[in-house]
């Protein structure tokens, strides 16, 4: 009999924290995970394109490109096996004028190298033989990359955790934590009553709180805590039938993939996200921004009507770069960072977290076993 309440305690339920959860329950822990809001998977898990990455951006050997392959490949397996809706629709990578095909051939060479399957260069009349309304003079094919149903998921995973014995409670938000003197942790989290439960393992997967979250566990260095920033991206929807079968993506922006195209599960064309830098949660969607993202979207679809662009929605990433700096990696930060054993705290989970979620948790497990 342990000596704890629980063996461990995740906070958050997004995908990544379920999936840390899964992950966990999977070896035979017994898994509490606490989510602040009324439902799991209303954070950034809820605000998203809900695309299946291949893994073409994220420099090689970073924990993104390897997560982005490895979290791609269990998803479509998972998605199968728990009857969760997807659609392996493919991409294209546009390049919409001669000066970007340099670029498309530079990301070709680094998706290759990450080992992305299938990966095809287009010549400008190939992808229009796929695409009939697109404007590309070159393209890259993405067959692996989809889109998915990630709320089904995201209740897929918490069935799992439930099946296996654990608890997923909703509407008690973490508090803080405190390690105890023999190992493990007393962990505090509030709601309609506190509530205190032990654990041996303690991990944070709270997406935009991860900062706040972090400096609420005691003895957690604050020159560990990296600097957190909101970058808000919104959502156009099409009034009318979508053009294309198949994700359409520009040459990524810095700091961001670049606003592209999807066909929802619905059938319903999406254009977004951009990327502003906001100081609060916001998720307003000014439909003023609708005429950049006509002059945007008409570089690959020439063909937009005008006054077809309708407020959708907004996310917000968990960023650790400002504007113009250089884009980190994923942080999942354990013992020899923060000096906490039994703590893994993950930081900085912004695109590809979605895709990358199974391969996080597994990785996180995984670290804590050891
Ligand atoms: C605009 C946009 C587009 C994106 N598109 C894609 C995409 O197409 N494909 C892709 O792979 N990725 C995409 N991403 C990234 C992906 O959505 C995220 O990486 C992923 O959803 C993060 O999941 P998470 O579980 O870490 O965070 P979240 O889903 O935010 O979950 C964290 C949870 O923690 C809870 N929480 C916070 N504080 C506490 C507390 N004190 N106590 C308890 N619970 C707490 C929150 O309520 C929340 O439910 C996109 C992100 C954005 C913003």
């Amino acid at each position: 009999m342990s000596a704890f309440d629980f063996d461990a305690v995740v906070v958050g339920a997004g995908a990544v924290g379920l999936a840390c959860g899964r992950a966990l329950s999977n070896r035979g822990l017994g898994v509490l995970v606490l989510e602040a809001l009324d439902h799991i998977g209303q954070g950034v898990s809820s605000r998203n394109s809900e695309v299946i990455h291949g893994g073409l951006y994220y420099p090689t050997g970073s924990l993104k490109a390897r997560f982005c392959v490895e979290g791609r490949r269990s998803l479509y397996d998972y998605l199968d096996s728990h009857k969760v809706d997807y659609r392996k629709c493919g991409k294209l990578v546009v390049a919409t004028q001669p000066d970007e095909v340099t670029l498309i051939e530079t990301l070709f060479q680094q998706a290759t190298t990450n080992g992305v399957e299938g990966l095809q260069h287009l010549g400008g009349a190939q992808a229009r033989a796929l695409e009939p309304a697109l404007n590309a003079h070159a393209a890259i094919l993405s067959p692996e990359s989809g889109i998915f149903a990630s709320h089904d998921y995201m209740l897929s995973l918490q069935g799992e955790i439930e099946d296996a014995g654990g608890t997923v409670v909703v509407s008690t938000p973490f508090e803080r934590a405190e390690p105890l003197p023999g190992g493990g942790f007393s962990i505090t989290a509030g709601g309609e009553s506190t509530t205190t439960v032990t654990a041996r393992l303690l991990v944070t997967a709270p997406g935009l709180q991860a900062q706040a979250v972090a400096a609420r566990i005691d003895g957690f260095p604050a020159d560990h805590i990296p600097a957190g920033h909101f970058g808000k991206g919104v959502y156009f929807r099409l009034t009318g039938k979508a053009p294309f079968d198949r994700l359409i993506y520009p040459p990524p922006i810095a700091g961001a993939l670049g606003t592209h195209y999807r066909k929802d599960l619905g059938g319903q064309a999406v254009f977004g996200p951009d990327l502003e830098y906001v100081a609060t949660e916001d998720y307003s969607v000014d439909p003023a921004r609708a005429e950049a993202f006509a002059g945007y979207i008409r570089r690959f679809w020439p063909g937009l009507p005008d006054a077809a662009l309708t407020p959708d929605y907004a996310g917000i990433r968990p960023k650790l770069h400002g504007p113009g700096e250089p884009q980190p990696d994923f942080q999942l930060r354990g013992r020899e960072d923060h000096g906490i054993n039994g703590l893994v705290a993950l930081f900085g989970i912004e695109s590809p977290g979605l895709t990358s979620s199974l391969a996080i948790g597994e990785a996180v497990a995984t670290r804590l076993e050891a």
